[in-house]
């Protein structure tokens, strides 16, 4: 139930619908984004809203999509979305797509359109990963790699690889996969950023085949705030199996530690110190009850 903004409509749920047409379901171009608002003392607060959404008319302007919405436009109908479906916290995913007007792939003659649904989600990786971390598989997928710059996008097309990544790690008793670029350096999660700690300096690979994370982000500025020294650089899979911690994050995952890589134990096999510190600020960022 509840209900779906689609084209400048607020619908039912059940019909917001496309047509088996729809070019995106047949090419995979398109663009999307993974918001969460969080219970406030305020009520529900969607957290980077403007920067999710200026990603994702990033995104659209990297795949010469042609938002036919402004930012401004999108910002209020996330609010929207999230008011009238009535919740107190969840999950947004904005997504742009070709419609039916045509096949083939040339796409001066299709319309772009773009809907946003809401719903209730909890913890992405499974109810103990905050505290007890969660088991990484590395993946014998690599990064997408069509195009450096469309780690820029969050690109429908571009999550195959991160749903192959994500089966294999699963079918290997795992929780999560860990992508490796095309030169064997260590990328990113299927959903996720990767930080590591070691000797009291937090890392985590440069931007070049990573998506640029709103959360990595938020998580750089809290590191700056504590004075904890952060290095981007590439990383290689070794020194994640030596590292004193290591985390994913991400809208979705939020800052979830990793116990383990490849059957090898990281650090304490428990949640660290610094990752601890790090969640903290975060959900307490996210949950208004503080200002940073
Ligand atoms: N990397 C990939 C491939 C992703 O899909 C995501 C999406 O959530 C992230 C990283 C994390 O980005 P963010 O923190 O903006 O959610």
């Amino acid at each position: 139930d509840g209900v779906i903004w689609l084209d400048g409509q607020m619908l039912p749920w059940r019909e917001a619908k496309v047509h088996v047409l729809t070019h995106t379901l047949h090419y995979g171009m398109g663009a999307f984004e993974g918001v969460r608002a969080y219970h406030t003392d305020q009520g529900a607060a969607i957290f980077r809203l403007a920067d999710h959404t200026r990603r994702l008319c990033r995104s659209a302007h990297i795949l010469n999509m042609k938002l036919p919405y402004d930012a401004t436009t999108i910002n209020d109908a996330c609010r929207a979305v999230v008011r009238e479906n009535g919740l107190e916290a969840g999950y947004m995913r904005p997504m742009c797509f070709y419609g039916a007007e045509g096949m083939g792939l040339r796409a001066d003659n299709l319309q772009v359109h773009l809907m946003i649904a809401a719903w209730p989600w909890g913890t992405y990786l499974g109810d103990d990963s905050m505290e007890q971390g969660i088991k990484v598989r590395t993946s014998s997928y690599t990064r997408h790699h069509v195009n450096i710059t469309l780690c820029k996008a969050k690109a429908n097309g571009n999550y195959m690889n991160s749903m192959l990544a994500l089966q294999e790690a699963l079918a290997s008793g795992c929780d999560e996969a860990l992508l490796l670029d095309n030169e064997g350096y260590v990328a990113e999660g299927s959903g996720e950023n990767v930080f590591l700690v070691r000797d009291g300096k937090i890392y985590t690979p440069e931007l070049t085949s990573a998506l640029e994370g709103i959360t990595r982000d938020t998580i750089l500025r809290l590191a700056a705030d504590l004075d904890i020294p952060v290095i981007e650089k590439r990383i290689t899979r070794d020194e994640v199996y030596i590292a004193d911690e290591a985390f994913f994050t991400g809208t979705a995952a939020e800052v979830t530690p990793i116990r383990e890589l490849d059957g090898r134990v990281i650090g304490s096999g428990k949640r660290g110190p610094v990752t601890e510190r790090l969640q903290t600020l975060y959900f307490d960022l996210v949950h208004g009850r503080s200002d940073k």
